[in-house]
Order: C-alpha cells, then sequence, then structure tokens
C-alpha cells in the first residue's frame, strides 16, 4: 500500500482515503453497511441481486459521511466507454436523486456539495481533484478505457469546461486488480495494442500463453501524458485482498460493487 493511502474506520464505515487529495473523498470497501448474504454488507450497486431499500440504506450511510442529503449523489453508469459527462444543476442526484438518464464512465463538476461516485470490483477508479480551479472528476476505466484513454479525456475534460490547469491536479488511483492477478488471453493485449499503439508493450507481461496487465501503470502515464504531476497509485488489489474488497475475478462475479467518492466542500473563503 502507498504510504500516503490510510485504512480508516468511522462509525463502523470501513474505507480507504489518500492524504494527497485535499477534498473530502473515500474508497469504499466491503464493510460497514447493512446489505446481507454475499452481498453483506457495503453493496452500493442496484443490479447485484441486492434489495433495493438495503442498497439506499447503504447510500444514506455514505450521504451521512458526506454531510450531504441522499440525492445529491451523483452515479455514473458504466459502460467501458470512454464518454465524459459534466454534472451541472439540471444533473445532479443522477441514479440517486433522480432517474438515471446517461451512459458514462466518467464524470466532472465544479458544483460543491455534490458527491461523484464511480464503482469498481477489479476496475480502475481514479479521483480528480483541482483545488485551484475548484473542481472535481471520477472516472473508471476497465481493460477497454484504459486503452481508449478515458482518464487523459477525464482530466481534458476539466481543462476545457473549468480551467483546470493539469499541473495543479492530485489524481489518486484507486484500490484495483493489479498486473499479479489480471490475468487474460491474447486477445486483451491485443486490443490494447490496436488501440494504443506500442505504448501498451512496457505494462504486459508474457507468461506462458497468459497475459498479465498493468492497469495502473498505463493510466499513471495517460495522467502524466495529460501534464498531472501528482498522482498517487494505492498499491491495493483488489484480488489479492478480496476478503477486504469487491473482486469480480475472485468472486466469478456473485459479489457486490464498492465506490471511489469525492466531493467539493461549499466556499466559505
Ligand atoms: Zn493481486
Amino acid at each position: 500500500m502507498h504510504p500516503q493511502f490510510h485504512r480508516r474506520e468511522t462509525d463502523g464505515l470501513i474505507y480507504y482515503e489518500c492524504d494527497a487529495l485535499t477534498t473530502p473523498h473515500l474508497f469504499t470497501t466491503k464493510f460497514g453497511g447493512v446489505s446481507t448474504g454475499y452481498l453483506a454488507s457495503l453493496n452500493l450497486g442496484f443490479n447485484r441481486g441486492d434489495v433495493r431499500e438495503n442498497v439506499l440504506r447503504n447510500y444514506d450511510i455514505l450521504a451521512k459521511h458526506f454531510g450531504v442529503p441522499r440525492g445529491r449523489m451523483t452515479m455514473t453508469k458504466q459502460v467501458h466507454g470512454d464518454c465524459v459527462r459534466v454534472v451541472d444543476r439540471d444533473a445532479v442526484g443522477m441514479g440517486l436523486g433522480q432517474p438515471m438518464r446517461w451512459e458514462t464512465d466518467a464524470i466532472v463538476t465544479n458544483l460543491p456539495g455534490v458527491p461523484l461516485c464511480g464503482y469498481y470490483a477489479d476496475c480502475v477508479v481514479t479521483l480528480l481533484h483541482d483545488p485551484v480551479s475548484r473542481s472535481i472528476g471520477v472516472c473508471h476505466s476497465g481493460w477497454r478505457g484504459t486503452a481508449n484513454g478515458i482518464l487523459a479525456k477525464t482530466v481534458r475534460t476539466m481543462q476545457r469546461e473549468y480551467g483546470a490547469d493539469p499541473a495543479d491536479i492530485e489524481a489518486v488511483i484507486g484500490p484495483s486488480i493489479r498486473q499479479c492477478c489480471f490475468e487474460t488471453d491474447a486477445d486483451v493485449p491485443d486490443a490494447m495494442r490496436e488501440a494504443m499503439g506500442p505504448d501498451c508493450e512496457p505494462f504486459v507481461a508474457r507468461r506462458g500463453a497468459k497475459y498479465f496487465i498493468d492497469l495502473q501503470g498505463i493510466n499513471r502515464m495517460r495522467l502524466e501524458q495529460a501534464g498531472v504531476r501528482t498522482i498517487v497509485d494505492s498499491g491495493l488489489c483488489t484480488k489479492c485482498r478480496h476478503t477486504e474488497f469487491w473482486s469480480h475475478r475472485a468472486t466469478h462475479g456473485r459479489r457486490g460493487v464498492q465506490a471511489g467518492i469525492l466531493m467539493l466542500e461549499e466556499d466559505h473563503s
């Protein structure tokens, strides 16, 4: 684990925080919610077979942690694409405070008091915060999004919409499946090569007929290429630590969903 990462517990909610990110945020674990059975206890997915009321109560716990009404929490709807959407006043609470009307793997905002939620159970969720332009973003990238460069696109959207200078952005790469465990057949490196050319080679290791991909390394490279200088990678592998984190690979899909969430505070200056 990166030394700037810390495991915390508040009122039974167990989560990780990173010193490099100077705005309220967390990466959730399996623990601290009310879901039961194989979804015990902090499942944040509505389509994982959980009781809807329990998922809503889990969001209540997080909303209380951030000090906002549940209906302000704003969700991605992840489709392994490379779309980035702007959360303006009309979009606040998408998926919770109002019906889900978009498909997008990344969202950005400059509105205070609006927690942005990105979801993972092996995939990479990266939290972005620019304290100067006062803007934030959350980006989900599996191997497809990683190859398509959705993280750099999220940074560029913060530049375009809010005037963020990438050099000011704090970027934190959350717990996710790492090269130790992300084993694939040749189809994944082939598709990545097609999307990003030879840039992917340093991040693909071959052992026999299998390949092991370093998604965090590629996402870090994408951030550096976009001009981001403050980058922290958690170092936590969700599959190695499947007793603490939901891991799609470790459970063969019978699992809940956790989230990386961040929010801007009201500006009192
Ligand atoms: Zn691992």
